[in-house]
């Protein structure tokens, strides 16, 4: 069945160099990107997408991870990959969300690791089921962004973006 599902390389990655390893390990899925950039996330942005964990005990410091303030590295790098069965097929090469739990030959499992503070610092992020991935994708991109018209859309009145080059 063909997917969309959204992988954010969070400021770990970006801040370990790993952008170029990570997209070749990607690369191995066949899968095809159907959106990507770079994006300096904000707190509400983090606390969106991880609206699912604020009740736990470790949220201050997720919302700090993802923001970039933990690795003073303000930012992430957003795709979206396109194609037969995208969430299962990266979520594999991704691995489990406990750095130490992941097999090491995956993405997490290579290069994650546990914080003294507890967080799991797993480098990644894919999403887990459709349902999430309509939501994550929908928070990230703006359909402009996307080469697919992957959900409906609607056209509003204002079309261009706010800023325009000169
Ligand atoms: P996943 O990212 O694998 O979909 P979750 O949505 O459950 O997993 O968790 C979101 C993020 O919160 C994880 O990627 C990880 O950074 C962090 N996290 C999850 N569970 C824990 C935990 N038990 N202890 C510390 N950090 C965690």
């Amino acid at each position: 069945m063909i997917e969309q599902t959204l992988v954010l390389i969070k400021p770990d990655g970006l801040k370990k160099s790993l952008t170029g390893n990570i997209l070749t390990r990607l690369s191995e899925t066949k899968l095809e990107i159907a959106g990507a950039k770079i994006v300096k996330v904000t707190k509400t942005l983090a606390a969106s997408h991880y609206a699912h964990m604020k009740d736990k005990p470790f949220f201050p410091e997720l919302i700090k991870y993802l923001t970039g303030e933990l690795h003073n590295r303000k930012k992430v790098m957003a795709l979206v990959y396109h194609g037969n069965n995208a969430i299962k097929l990266v979520r594999k090469i991704c691995g489990s969300t406990n750095p130490e739990k992941a097999s090491p030959t995956t993405i997490r499992g290579s290069y994650g690791r546990i914080t003294t503070k507890g967080l799991f610092e797993n480098i990644i992020h894919a999403s887990s089921s459709r349902k999430d991935a309509e939501r994550e994708i929908k928070l990230w991109f703006t359909p402009g962004e996307l080469i697919y018209k992957i959900y409906p859309v609607i056209k509003t009145k204002k079309q261009t973006e706010f800023l325009r080059w000169k």
